[in-house]
């Protein structure tokens, strides 16, 4: 395939769904069709791509979705597409809409199967990091993330006003898959007295540092956020750790679940989608291929997608320190 003859682009959404997935169809779609390549739209995921449900997009396909939650592709997770027969099947959806390259936006689940049917099939992937869980080496942000957690801080405020007349320890499970960024920096942003993250020492010690080492003697309730795999069980098991090691304490478990998905995208957001949508379409111009788009200090980057996917994007360690000092 000659790269710069991209005449037809597919894009779909997949995996978890994310806040401003509509603005990166959007732009994807605009820029493409402003260059003269035609967008085909794929819908639920590797799933509409192996069943062949392909609709073509005009610029008025997605007007009006910039500020809209969700993804009106829609989403789905699909076994399918984890086996060669599966990706065999999308191929031939690939032939039957002549499709040149595909845009996926999704997380590292999406990534994994993309860089795969790229090699196997040699169709140009270009992937826009579009998860919550800001989990994607090689990206400050992901497409979602800022909403995610502004969506979180809003309910920790909520929480607050009713901890602060009872003293109890309140428990907040957040989402994250493996990674603690949206737990770590939603606990700094609502004022938290304590993260429990996968990336840091043991559930155990975390609790004694946020409860047992007398930093709540001055305060009458704690807010304490759980990331939802750093302990098996979530929030729920370390609010029974706590009633069990602490049983002055009383605990009340919040588990935020899908609300942490949903709403309309921040600002941030909308523009992050914007510029990697359009930053798609320019490096499959350029030739790319298998690669994501990554911002990194304000600047548009290309990462190759095994990077993305292999390596592991660590905390800062200062965030970590900020919310152990700020937290007493
Ligand atoms: P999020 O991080 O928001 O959960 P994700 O993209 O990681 O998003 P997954 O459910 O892990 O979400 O992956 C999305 C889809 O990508 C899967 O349903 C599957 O179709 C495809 N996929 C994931 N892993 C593989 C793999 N190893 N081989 C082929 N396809 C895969």
């Amino acid at each position: 395939m000659e790269y710069n003859k991209i005449k037809t682009v597919g894009v779909l959404t997949s995996g978890g769904d994310a806040p401003g997935m509509n603005a990166a169809i959007r732009a994807v779609t605009r820029a493409a069709i402003g260059q003269g390549i035609r967008v085909k739209a794929i819908y639920r995921g590797y799933k509409g791509l192996i069943d062949g449900e392909v609709v073509e997009f005009s610029t008025q396909d997605v007007s009006g979705i910039i500020q809209r939650g969700g993804t009106i592709l829609k989403s789905a997770r699909c076994k399918e597409f984890q086996t060669p027969e599966g990706r065999q099947q999308a191929y031939e959806t690939i032939l039957k809409e002549q499709i040149d390259a595909l845009i996926v936006i999704g997380g590292d689940g999406t990534f994994t199967g993309g860089r795969l049917f790229a090699q196997e099939y040699d169709v140009p992937v270009i992937g826009l990091p579009g998860t919550i869980d800001n989990d994607l080496w090689g990206t400050d942000a992901t497409i979602g993330y800022d909403t995610s957690l502004s969506t979180i801080t809003e309910c920790i405020d909520k929480l607050r006003d009713t901890a602060t007349s009872h003293e109890r320890v309140f428990l907040v499970e957040v989402m994250g898959r493996n990674a603690g960024f949206l737990t770590l920096n939603a606990a700094i942003a609502g004022g938290c007295e304590a993260a429990i993250i996968p990336e840091r020492a043991s559930v155990k010690e975390q609790l004694e540092d946020a409860i047992g080492n007398g930093r709540r003697k001055s305060k009458n309730s704690s807010i304490v956020l759980v990331q939802e795999h750093a302990v098996e069980g979530g929030a729920k098991t370390v609010a029974e750790m706590i009633e069990k090691e602490h049983p002055e304490y009383s605990t009340r478990v919040t588990v935020l679940g899908h609300l942490q998905r949903g709403g309309s995208p921040t600002a941030y957001d909308r523009i992050l989608a914007s510029r990697m949508g359009a930053a798609a379409i320019q490096a499959l111009q350029d030739g790319q291929r298998n690669v994501m788009i990554g911002i990194q200090n304000d600047d548009i980057v290309l990462v190759p997608l095994s990077k993305a996917i292999h390596q592991k994007k660590d905390i800062k360690e200062d965030s970590w320190q900020a919310l152990q000092t700020l937290s007493i």
